[in-house]
């Protein structure tokens, strides 16, 4: 969609398609509500300071106010903002149209770095303490999981044991049902 006519050979700073080393959750920043995780990563704008993702959850969006910024950065581009579902909060744009160098955020969510907050998937547990907020930590969530998993097993499979004992017991003394 972009013309040939934007003049070229200026250095875009541009984007940015190299994912960030660890995977990425991406929150609301007002209410924490999980908006997307970086599985779906497309690019980083270092001058917008945005991520932009391929798949954003609990959002909502307003697709017939499209905006056309006549300056800065996103100049010459037109987009449409999206919600955070659950409180309403502008979190970013979902681009129509674009200048050549923001080309890869076309039609996917370009969340605003200041309307989020991203917490980083670790292979070590850690807790996010300095916002206070008690963000569960998924790393340690998921080995709870894990661990509440087999003993979910250990126990279906007692139960099993024990009924074909009763079976076996009842059947011995000749109880009925
Ligand atoms: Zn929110």
């Amino acid at each position: 969609m972009a013309s040939d006519a934007d003049g070229g050979g200026e250095p875009e700073a541009g984007t940015s398609l190299e994912a960030p080393e660890r995977p990425l959750v991406v929150f609301c920043r007002k209410c924490n509500t999980i908006l997307g995780d970086t599985n779906a990563f497309v690019c980083t704008h270092p001058a917008l300071k945005t991520i932009t993702l391929g798949a954003a959850y609990s959002v909502t969006s307003k697709k017939d106010e499209v905006e056309t910024p006549p300056e800065g950065e996103a100049r010459g581009s037109s987009f449409y903002r999206f919600y955070c579902e659950s409180c309403s909060e502008c979190v970013g744009k979902v681009f129509l149209s674009t200048t050549r160098g923001l080309d890869p955020m076309r039609d996917n969510y370009t969340f605003d770095s200041h309307a989020i907050r991203s917490y980083e998937l670790s292979e070590r547990p850690q807790t996010t303490v300095e916002n206070g907020s008690g963000t569960p930590n998924s790393s340690v969530l998921l080995d709870r999981l894990e661990v509440l998993e087999t003993q979910l097993l250990k126990v279906e499979n007692l139960m099993l044991l024990f009924n074909e004992r009763i079976d076996a017991l009842e059947s011995g003394r000749g109880i009925k049902r």
